[in-house]
């Protein structure tokens, strides 16, 4: 049979950088910028797959979202919130603070992803990518984790309610995609599945393997936590063995993926030890999946990723690439795009697509992680086959 000829989206506007909370804040998204233009260097993206955000409605985001936070959020636009209602609505820490015209900017990020859902459903596009999204942990009437409007969560509902869609969300962030799961535990016609470093000692403490769904919702949730300092060969062992016999039960329309590149070993903010040859393997087989169970239907978001210079660049890049079916691309970066760069960075940038080894610890209990985490992953498994 001849092969499709698939087409790619990739949500872009120079807009999508005024989601910042402050300057110092860790979640930065400059490291959009520098990947589209890593991606644009390469000679891998065009602006003409440019698919430019649109701030969503009340009503789209009121998918999820409850009407008095979102009138919350435009107040917190404005300055005009009061400490008591800062608090009720998540709003009053360090981690998701205020700031100036924040609802329209989070509204932005909504609306990148319904218009990549509306391009691939009216077959206009076969796939897309938004990295600039994937805001996971936001819930339904709060903000929470860096997260205001959960665009993961109201694409699905969108995809459910507009299209009828069968979705699966597979969310590979380090952090569990707590946002999304609650805004959709009870109900059956979606899957939500979040492999993520164990809540023991990571934020959002959620994600236990026993979180599994209630009521018509029981069984479709699915939670695969791991051990800290997991290592590429567990986390891709743990990742296939859970995930192959979860689609294969469920049968999607479409796959919605979170890829959260967190779980890098030089992220400051978790404490997996993960490298960029499986931040590419990862989104590969999904792609995989997609091409399989889905007719190529994926939608790819951004997510978590706080080193934003030696990492996230070169990792969602990895991430595009495999949406596209390009191979993990080897030696050198552009030079183009380190020259550009380099002054802006508060270290040497890195010159080819490997890590360097020598800022990789080894992990001593090794065998002993990987053991439970495979023994927590049949657990899981023995749900589904
Ligand atoms: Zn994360």
């Amino acid at each position: 049979m001849k092969k499709k000829q698939q087409s790619t989206g990739y949500v872009y506007s120079n807009d999508l950088l005024q989601y910042r909370f402050s300057n110092s804040h860790p979640f930065n998204q400059m490291r959009l910028k520098l990947t589209t233009e890593l991606l644009i260097d390469l000679g891998y993206l065009q602006n003409t797959q440019f698919i430019s955000p649109r701030i969503a409605t009340d009503d789209e985001i009121g998918l999820i979202h409850s009407y008095d936070y979102i009138q919350t959020i435009r107040h917190a636009s404005h300055g005009i919130l009061s400490d008591n209602e800062a608090k009720k609505y998540g709003l009053d820490g360090d981690d998701t603070q205020q700031f100036r015209m924040m609802h329209k900017h989070s509204a932005r990020i909504v609306g990148g992803a319904l218009n990549l859902v509306d391009q691939i459903m009216t077959n206009k596009i076969t796939n897309g990518c938004h990295l600039g999204g994937g805001l996971h942990h936001s819930l339904p009437g709060r903000a929470n984790g860096f997260c205001i409007y959960n665009d993961v969560a109201i694409a699905i509902k969108y995809l459910m309610h507009h299209y009828n869609q069968r979705v699966l969300c597979i969310d590979t962030d380090a952090h569990h995609g707590d946002g999304t799961q609650w805004s959709f535990y009870t109900n059956n016609q979606v899957l939500i599945y979040s492999i993520h470093e164990t809540g023991k000692f990571l934020f959002p403490g959620s994600g236990h393997y026993t979180e599994r769904g209630n009521e018509e919702g029981f069984g479709y949730t699915v939670n695969v936590p791991l051990e800290p300092y997991t290592e590429d060969d567990s986390f891709l062992e743990v990742f296939k063995a859970t995930i192959e016999p979860v689609i294969a039960s469920f049968k999607p329309d479409i796959i919605v993926s979170v890829h959260g590149v967190d779980i890098h070993y030089l992220d400051p903010l978790t404490h997996m030890n993960c490298t960029l040859d499986v931040l590419y393997q990862i989104p590969y087989m999904i792609k995989s999946l997609a091409d399989t169970y889905t007719d190529g239907k994926i939608i790819m978001f951004g997510g978590g990723g706080y080193n934003i210079w030696e990492v996230v660049p070169r990792a969602w890049s990895h991430v595009f690439l495999a949406l596209i079916g390009e191979t993990k691309p080897k030696g050198q970066l552009p030079e183009k795009w380190i020259n550009k760069w380099q002054q802006y960075a508060p270290n040497p940038l890195p010159q080819t697509w490997t890590d360097d080894r020598k800022a990789y610890q080894a992990i001593p209990r090794r065998s002993e992680i990987s053991e439970i985490n495979m023994k927590r992953a049949m657990q899981v498994r023995s749900w589904f086959i």
